[in-house]
């Protein structure tokens, strides 16, 4: 399966099972047209009957010959080479978990995909006895893996911080009996972070995830306490003390763009402008007939906004001044993992290889 697209005056084509990302001559991104799964070393007579009118015929060849190297090389049209594996994922093992430790929340955003925080099952927040049962549960069915992934999440974690703080304590104390080593994230909206559970967070938490949609009138329009109020005066002080206190560890802010906020590049400077620099911003998903959602007609813009959003980081980046977009970190040497690694994603792969 390949994805050939036009961007920024290249004409590209990703061959997805092999990751290869090859740049073309107008000529060559015109054949590839002519090209599937089951090409031969010979060229289509149709492709160069159809081209004939704008290339040589010895050029076509030429293009032709080339895409065809590619595709014997494994970087064109490659198989996919997981599917052989699919099955066997059904027996894997659990490697990471989501522990919804908060069935609650102190924010009420318009957008919230849990119900306002509490998932539409009523308010209440985790024991440490459940938690404890998750944990057991995890290694258990984790098999040989040695790093193993938790996440807290809710609703918002920090109102059952105590549960955290425990269950974080407690996973620790079994790590050596069993072999095991644990990587917790929490993702949390900021209102409660104080001193402490900035140093805990700190110390225990490999990566942390902290809620935030940009600038003030932008956070403040959805992202609102119960009395309405916006909450960006409270968070970002506590955001900004938190990563300055944090060192090399992991963290990103982040963000969701609404169809209010389609000019999101902005929003991404702007937390840059507030020191932050492990940015994220992602779509609202939601229905679309809610007034807030992202609609098929505002998709054109959305597109040419990410195309803005990766010039200026180039840009910025040409000029010495560096922040990181979650979502354009490709790494094409080492494939996803590298990158769902930084996610926390729970694969806790040391080399970049499946497991
Ligand atoms: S902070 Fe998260 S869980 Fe709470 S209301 Fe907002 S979106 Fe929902």
């Amino acid at each position: 399966m390949i994805h050939k697209y036009k961007l920024n005056g290249y004409n590209l084509c990703l061959d997805v099972h092999s990751g290869a990302v090859h740049v073309l001559d107008d000529i060559t991104y015109d054949v590839l047209d002519y090209c599937d799964e089951s090409m031969t070393a010979e060229a289509p007579e149709t492709m160069l009957k159809d081209l004939s009118d704008r290339y040589e015929r010895d050029e076509l060849l030429e293009a032709y010959a080339a895409l065809y190297e590619l595709y014997e090389m494994g970087q064109l049209f490659s198989p996919d080479d997981y599917e052989q594996f699919a099955d066997l994922m059904t027996k894997a093992p659990v490697k990471s978990m989501c522990i919804n430790i908060s069935h609650d929340c102190n924010l009420r955003c318009e957008y919230c995909f849990a119900a306002k925080g509490d998932f539409g099952q009523g308010r209440c927040l985790m024991s440490f006895d459940t938690a404890k049962k998750a944990i057991d549960f995890i290694i258990a069915h984790s098999g040989t893996r040695h790093n193993l992934e938790v996440d807290f999440f809710g609703g918002e974690p920090l109102m059952n911080f105590d549960v955290v703080k425990q269950t974080v304590e407690y996973a620790r104390s079994i790590e050596q009996k069993y072999n095991k080593r644990f990587r917790f994230t929490i993702t949390t909206n900021g209102l409660l972070l104080d001193d402490e559970k900035i140093d805990f967070i700190n110390r225990e938490m490999h990566n942390c995830v902290l809620s935030l949609d940009g600038r003030k009138e932008v956070n403040d329009k959805l992202r609102v306490t119960p009395n309405g109020k916006g909450c960006y005066d409270i968070i970002v002080p506590k955001y900004q003390k938190l990563v300055a206190q944090r060192g090399d560890k992991d963290y990103y802010i982040r963000g969701t763009f609404t169809t209010y906020s389609k000019d999101f590049t902005a929003d991404v400077l702007h937390m840059k402008e507030l020191g932050f620099e492990q940015l994220s911003i992602e779509p609202v998903v939601s229905d679309p007939k809610l007034p807030y959602s992202i609609k098929e007609a505002d998709l054109p813009m959305v597109f040419r906004e990410y195309e803005r959003l990766a010039k200026t980081l180039i840009e910025m980046r040409q000029r010495g001044e560096y922040f990181n977009f979650f979502h354009f970190m490709i790494d094409l040497d080492q494939g996803p993992c590298a990158i769902k690694r930084l996610r926390g994603c729970g694969c806790g792969n040391e080399d970049g290889q499946p497991q």
